[in-house]
């Protein structure tokens, strides 16, 4: 029942995974990362949705991750994108969970545990992310290597794009050199006489941008849940699936030079009438907005007045909306209880907040924590 809470609208999911659906062609498998509590959303019914709309795996960073899946009674392959440590390979192998592997004593380790049937896995190539992955110059030596031990069996070959979601020159003559560096190292596998499965490299931006990169399945992760890499707005119409709302819990006059939260950052520079949200950094809500950020209620914009809290943050709903505290109306327009949108619906989206504290979409989603309940519609 709190105030505060994240929409999360899984029919804009839906249209936004047809969106990618046809832009990369019905041939193409799609992986949806659902890792970070599918971006902020809710791993399980991203996860679920996504399967009703015919991806083919998820995507997760941590292995506990995975077994939140499995719990949730999701039986589809779930690749792992993140190297777990040796304690987590027996939960690993117990979740049936797909690793991207890349160096040598990660695959023997993994192999010696393995019972029973060949545990599927993704050799991943590290082509200037530079972040894990086998050198591409040793992809053939490492796929032999999987395909030379009973108990694995080679699923995939994968790498991962530095700046694909940049149409800067110098970005995109590096996401050219990564995917070339890329398909080399597939061409070496194959001529080592050995069949790489699907071959997958693109995330967001280079769903967007570089058609070379769909191969056999692409894995955009931010794109699905509403944001577009700048440059892409009309190609991929997608729409942010999370809408953060709260409501006006108390409003007041304030008389000017009156002021208003922690510090007196903010002085009331004429009578004016001041909401109360109940939402904060403590919800999420990064404290670098006060004195940058606005909500819409009704239709209208209001900026914030002084410093976020931890659990509640004061609106500047101006001179026109002066009026009773507990009822208030003058105007019509703003009354106790009403909804308040923080981000996305009619308000800017989290890339547009991301925007003002020079961060990105991710971080404002992934962000919003456990105590803001999140409500599917
Ligand atoms: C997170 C991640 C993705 C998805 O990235 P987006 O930028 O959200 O599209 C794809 N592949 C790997 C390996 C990742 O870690």
């Amino acid at each position: 029942m709190r105030a505060t809470r994240a929409l999360i609208h899984l029919d804009v999911f839906r249209g936004n995974i047809r969106i990618v659906r046809n832009r990369v062609g019905p041939a193409r498998r799609l992986c949806v990362p659902v890792k970070a509590d599918g971006y902020g959303h809710g791993a399980v019914p991203m996860a679920r949705t996504a399967l009703e709309e015919g991806a083919a795996f998820l995507a997760v960073a941590t292995v506990g991750e995975g077994e939140q899946l499995r719990e949730a009674g999701i039986t589809a392959p779930i690749l792992l994108l993140s190297i777990p440590i040796p304690e987590e390979i027996p939960e690993l192998i117990a979740n049936k969970l797909t690793p991207l592997v890349g160096d040598g004593d990660f695959i023997r380790s993994l192999a010696a545990v393995v019972k029973g049937d060949p545990l599927p896995v993704h050799l991943k190539v590290d082509t200037g992310m530079g972040r894990v992955g086998c050198p591409p110059a040793s992809a053939a030596e490492m796929a032999a290597l999987i395909a030379g031990l009973r108990s694995l069996k080679l699923e995939g070959v994968a790498t991962h794009l530095a700046v694909s979601d940049s149409l800067e020159p110098d970005a995109v003559r590096y996401t050219k050199e990564q995917l070339a560096r890329f398909s080399g190292a597939v061409s070496d596998i194959r001529k080592a006489g050995i069949d790489p499965g699907i071959v997958h490299a693109a995330n967001t931006g280079a769903v967007a941008f570089h058609e070379d990169a769909f191969f056999d399945m692409v894995r955009p992760g931010i794109l699905l849940y509403g944001y577009a890499p700048e440059g892409a707005e009309t190609v991929l119409p997608v729409k942010p699936v999370m809408e953060l709302v709260s409501r006006i819990v108390f409003i007041k006059q304030v008389k000017k030079g009156e002021t208003v939260s922690y510090g007196r950052t903010w002085t009331a520079d004429r009578d004016t009438t001041i909401a109360t949200i109940p939402v904060g950094y403590g919800d999420g809500l990064p404290r670098r907005l006060s004195g940058n950020f606005s909500v819409r209620i009704n239709g209208g914009v209001y900026p914030l007045a002084g410093r976020i809290c931890m659990d509640q943050c004061m609106v500047d709903l101006g001179q026109n909306n002066l009026g009773p505290s507990t009822a208030f109306k003058e105007n019509g327009a703003i009354r106790r209880w009403d909804t308040v949108t923080i981000f996305g619906g009619d308000a800017p989206s989290a890339a547009d907040v991301a925007a003002k504290l020079g961060t990105i979409s991710y971080e404002i989603t992934c962000g919003i924590n456990k105590r803001v309940p999140r409500v599917y519609t």
